[in-house]
């Protein structure tokens, strides 16, 4: 391998309210120019030392906020994102310069189907020369007949979702778990944040004095959990374990000052964090021309 590297993540934007702005007059109004409809940018890129980092945006999805965090409260109960708003990862990756072919190796924070959906389209395999990394316990969990038939009927379905993205990795010898903490290759290093999932990993990129930590789903909603990190989701399987881990990784990226990648954080979901010693607070990247 070159010293040239290049990393991609996969960044699913979560849509809090907010407004629209509209910029094109209403379609009745101007029908010669129809709306177009479409938004960039699909993809975000920046340098981390000899890395070249690149945030691809899978799609938005409108998060229930308000139920989600009651559910959490008070029960557990059934929650997916899912629609025709995400799964644009290929169409970006290639707007970005890659081909799904050209993937050596797809490293997975955990198996919700947000996070692994993406590796197949229906029977096909989307990257068939790469080699999919996660930890043993995620893989243990949630590609377990055994754990599916105990599961709740409202859980089965992510059960069903890991077991469709990753078993073609698995029969194909494509998949190959790791066991906590391991430098999965020259830089980049698997971290256990054990919690949202049972094998939940961070992953850490380090080049040059230069260090990116990729959070996965240590956070959903920015301008709740950053001002109280003890707040969890729904779908933080352990959601106790999860606030500790959340509240760890806050602490330790606004002390260590390095960049952060969230999966769930407003596009391109690349920042620091900054304390005052209670709350934290993100501060995004600047946007930024490659140099
Ligand atoms: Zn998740």
């Amino acid at each position: 391998m070159g010293s040239k590297k290049r990393v991609a993540f996969v960044l699913i934007a979560a849509l809090i309210g907010g407004a629209t702005l509209t910029l094109a007059p209403p379609e009745a109004a101007q029908a010669a120019a129809p709306l177009v409809r479409t938004s960039a940018p699909a993809f975000y890129r920046m340098m981390l030392g000899g890395f070249e980092v690149t945030a691809l945006l899978d799609g938005t999805a409108e998060f229930p906020v308000d139920k989600l965090f009651k559910l959490i409260l008070i029960d557990t109960g059934s929650g997916r994102i899912y629609g025709p708003t995400l799964g644009s990862l290929v169409n970006n990756m290639r707007a970005a310069g890659y081909q799904p072919e050209q993937v050596d190796e797809i490293y997975i924070t955990h198996m919700h189907a947000d996070h692994v959906g993406g590796l197949m389209d229906g029977d096909k395999m989307v990257f068939p020369n790469a080699i999919v990394r996660a930890d043993k316990r995620d893989a243990d969990f949630w590609l377990s007949q055994a754990s599916l038939e105990k599961a709740p009927d409202a859980a089965k379905e992510f059960f069903k979702g890991a077991m469709a993205s990753l078993n073609p990795y698995v029969k194909a010898n494509r998949f190959s778990p790791f066991d906590g903490e391991t430098e999965l290759s020259a830089g980049i290093k698997a971290v256990p944040t054990r919690g949202h999932t049972p094998g939940h990993s961070t992953y850490v990129v380090d080049n040059k004095g230069q260090k990116l930590v990729v959070w996965g789903d240590l956070i959903h909603v920015a301008s709740v959990q950053f001002d109280n990190p003890s707040i969890g989701i729904q779908f933080d399987g352990d959601s106790k374990a999860a606030a500790v881990q959340r509240k760890r990784a806050f602490a330790d990226a606004a002390k260590g000052g390095y960049i952060v990648a969230a999966s769930h954080i407003q596009f391109p979901g690349l920042g620091r964090v900054r304390t005052n010693g209670k709350a934290f607070t993100w501060i995004p990247v600047n946007y930024s021309v490659v140099r």
